[in-house]
Parts: structure tokens; sequence; C-alpha cells
């Protein structure tokens, strides 16, 4: 599936993309307050967990009293979480809870009714409180909230996260809204439904297994060395693996390894100090470049605002198969490595 994406030139947002977005969000979120939550797709929220009907766009619009009387009559292996729940609220969520297949409602697998509790507890633990602090670890854009907790957004595919005005036409992909107390509204646009929010009490629970940040002023060409000491896999899918180091993606990738004039496919542990020295150096130009160029967009990528990118236009490898090296003419040529289309000078970089 990778492979069919990078072929397709659907770009994932990387560090560069992420990092724009989460500077055009600040000023329209600091000091905010949520005020409202609708969730019009529920696996998009991964913690807590909410899972709705596959029909669930059209959840909550049908009142209906007779939701109550068949909630009791459900049964499933988590029924005892479902008895915990006082009942005022309980009749409160029944009303949220329908669609126009409603009497098809009891036949939805049990699990699912639990499930839904983590919407509440969402909800209830967002609605009132401040955004204090917008910021990125990797490729997720975390939210610090007043009391402590952070709501952390994971893009991935298609994903686009924008402030915009509450009058401005829903999009049928906009799976999470959040009303904000200036009337905008935070709209978590996923057309491929890979993205992901988290609501945790410590951001850590999410971002704590994320390899170091690369642009970091504390990250030195001694500690990328220190990194790379006894890894033997190829170098390419080490820069991917977020455990490793955080942030780079295909795109960066690729780039990172041309500037630095290194083969995708060398061993970590064959480079010498000069080329771990130059991949250092490149890792954070291209990043650097990247941001400055408000990120890559070949199809999806929107900033904040709903902005394209422009670094797409300097990408010298990146998606160039058949193309003259920008350094020495030489077409640059296509493989794959680690599932994931790579593209390389094979006079610059060589194997
Ligand atoms: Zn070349």
């Amino acid at each position: 599936m990778a492979e069919a994406m990078a072929y397709n030139r659907i770009e994932m947002p990387e560090l560069p993309e992420v990092e724009t977005i989460v500077r055009g969000l600040r000023s329209p979120l600091i000091g905010r307050r949520f005020t409202g939550v609708r969730i019009g797709w529920g696996k998009i929220v991964a913690t807590p967990a909410v899972v709705t009907h596959p029909l669930a766009l059209d959840y909550h619009r049908i009142p209906c009293s007779q939701e109550s009387e068949r909630m009791r009559q459900v049964t499933h292996p988590l029924a005892l979480n479902y008895h915990r729940i006082p009942c005022p609220q309980e009749s409160e969520r029944m009303r949220q809870v329908t669609h126009p297949l409603a009497l098809d409602y009891h036949r939805i697998p049990c699990p699912q009714e639990s499930e839904r509790m983590g919407q509440e507890e969402f909800e209830r633990y967002l609605v009132g409180r401040e955004v204090l602090d917008v910021k990125r670890r990797g490729k997720y854009i975390i939210c610090h909230l007043s009391g402590g907790g952070a709501l952390i957004f994971h893009l991935r595919m298609t994903g686009r996260l924008q402030v915009v005005s509450a009058s401005q036409p829903l999009d049928r992909h906009d799976h999470l809204i959040l009303s904000l107390d200036d009337g905008n509204e935070l709209r978590f646009n996923n057309v491929r439904k890979l993205g992901r929010v988290y609501l945790v009490r410590d951001e850590d629970e999410v971002v704590g297994g994320l390899g170091p940040e690369p642009l970091d002023d504390g990250f030195t060409p001694t500690d990328f060395a220190d990194l790379l000491s006894g890894r033997r896999g190829m170098i390419k899918p080490l820069l991917l693996n977020q455990s490793f180091i955080a942030g780079i993606g295909n795109i960066y990738a690729n780039e990172a390894l041309f500037v630095a004039r290194i083969h995708p496919k060398r061993k970590a542990d064959s480079l010498t100090g000069e080329e771990i020295e130059r991949l250092y150096h490149a890792i954070r130009e291209v990043l650097r470049q990247g941001i400055e160029n408000r990120g890559t967009t070949l199809r999806h990528y929107r900033d904040a605002r709903g902005r394209e990118g422009r670094n797409q236009d300097l990408l010298q490898v990146y998606g160039r198969a058949g193309q003259p090296c920008p350094r020495c003419g030489t077409p640059i040529e296509r493989t794959v490595v680690g599932g994931r289309g790579t593209f390389f000078c094979p006079k610059c970089q060589r194997e």
C-alpha cells in the first residue's frame, strides 16, 4: 500500500508540513476555549476510544425515546461498564445516538455501545478547557490544555487541520469539529480516514517513543553518529523510523540522501564519519528549506489556512524519475527500498 501511495504521489505530511500547520494554528487557537464537540466519524478519536456506527454522519439528528429501552436489552461482554453510567446521562446520550435507520439500531454489535461512552468522556474533558500552547513533536500536533492534558492530532495521509468560521459550510470529510469560544471551529478533515486524535493526560502516552528532533538546537552531529552506531539496516528505512529520528518521511528522506550523496540502500554502519556529518547537515537543510517554503504540496497537503506549500518546486529527486540529476545530469532512477518509492541519482549516490 505504501508503494501505491508513493507512486500516486499522495504525500504524507512530514516535519516541515506539520511545523507549518502548527505555526498557522498558534494564533487562532492559543487562548481559545473549546465550547463544543461534534464527531462525525468516531474512529478518528483514538483516545479515549470513540466508535460510531458506519452511518454515523447522520447520527445526531433524530430524537428517539425508545432508544433507552432498546439499550437496556443489549447485552455484550462490556455490559458491566454500561451499567455504571448514571441514567440521566444515558437518556441524553440516547437522543444523540440515532440515525434514519434507527429501527436497525439494535443490530449494531454491542461493543460499539460501550465505546461510544468514549465520546462523552472526550467531550466532557475537552469542553471548557483553554488551549495554552500548540507545538509539534515529530509529525504530531500537540495542544496543551488548561487544567492539564493534551489534545494530539496525527494527520497521516490526506489529513487537514484548519480553523475556520463556524459559518463556513462543512465538508463531508470534516470528521471532527471542535467549536471555539470566538465563533470559529477547528476542523479535522480526513478524506482517507487515517488521521487520529488523542486526548491524554500526558503527551508521552502518544509521543513518548519518538526519536530525537532533528532540528533541535541540542541535536548535534555527534548525537546523530551515536544514533547510527551499531545500526546494521539500510539507511533510508532507518531515517523513516520515527523511533530512530522523528519527523522525517519519504519525501525528505529521499531529498536528504541525495543532498548528502548517499545511496538509499547503504548500510547505516557502513557510513564514514564524513558521510554521517554530510547526512546530518543534509537532513537539517532539506527540513529547514521545507519549512521556509511552507511545506510540500503534491496533492492533499494544505496549511492551517488552506494554502498549498511551495516546496514541491524545489524537490531535487523525489517524484523526478527520468529527469536529469540537478547536479550531474544523469537521469534520476526510481526503485523500491523498504516498500517505499525511492528516488536517487545512480552517479551521485553510488551503492
Ligand atoms: Zn547526479
